[in-house]
């Protein structure tokens, strides 16, 4: 039984690898760039201070791209991310100067059920095409966040002001930090993050996503 395309399912063709020819020509890029504005941005607007956002694709309900992060998170097709930040690394590296990419953690929990942290690879490949020095543990989770569901709405933006932290601040002192992460849909993790990287001092922060919930 040949391998199925992440996309869409078909038997993979010689010489195809992870997502056939016919998906690739029809991943939705958003072709955001790191130079103007655009409307990953604008979600962070007023929340807190990023330099800048940036997603590779955007995500829908009902699509390829949907079929393609499922088998990233949960299948064990970890290679879909160095896929990607092969990719993606191509049409920015002359915009960025980064000196760590740092990945969202998963807890630590979650982290042993999973097997992997399913951004690491892509995380890894930016690294190492803008430069910059891969730091997988940049931050880690307080709290695994299904515990946080059943609490009221203030507990819980409580709770996401701290769900992140720094393992050492002085070692991000005055970096320019790249933060990946998979899916933006409502920019919370994100946030959750950054405002965790903000208690280092000098910090900027720049973020980049395998995709966006338009
Ligand atoms: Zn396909």
């Amino acid at each position: 039984m040949p391998l199925g395309c992440f996309g869409c399912n078909t038997p993979l063709l010689l010489g195809e690898r992870l997502i056939c020819t016919v998906c690739r020509n029809q991943l939705p890029l958003t072709e955001y760039n790191f130079t103007d504005e655009n409307p990953v941005d604008r979600i962070f607007y007023g929340r807190i201070d990023i330099k800048k956002v940036n997603s590779f694709l955007f995500f829908t309900k009902n699509g390829i791209v949907k079929n393609i992060i499922h088998h990233l998170k949960y299948k064990n097709q970890e290679q879909i991310g160095a896929f990607f930040g092969q990719w993606y690394a191509q049409s920015i590296k002359e915009r960025l100067d980064i000196d760590i990419v740092a990945p969202v953690p998963l807890h630590k929990r979650k982290l042993t059920k999973r097997g992997y942290n399913q951004v690491s690879l892509f995380g890894k490949e930016l690294a190492l095409h803008l430069d910059a020095t891969y730091k997988e543990d940049t931050l880690f989770k307080t709290v695994n966040t299904r515990t946080l569901t059943k609490r009221n709405r203030f507990s819980r933006w409580k709770a996401n002001q701290d769900l992140y932290k720094v393992l050492d601040e002085d070692s991000i002192a005055g970096k320019t930090i790249l933060l990946v992460d998979d899916v933006i849909t409502t920019g919370a993790t994100i946030e959750a993050c950054a405002i965790a990287l903000k208690k280092a001092k000098g910090v900027t922060i720049y973020v980049a996503t395998i995709a966006v919930v338009p």
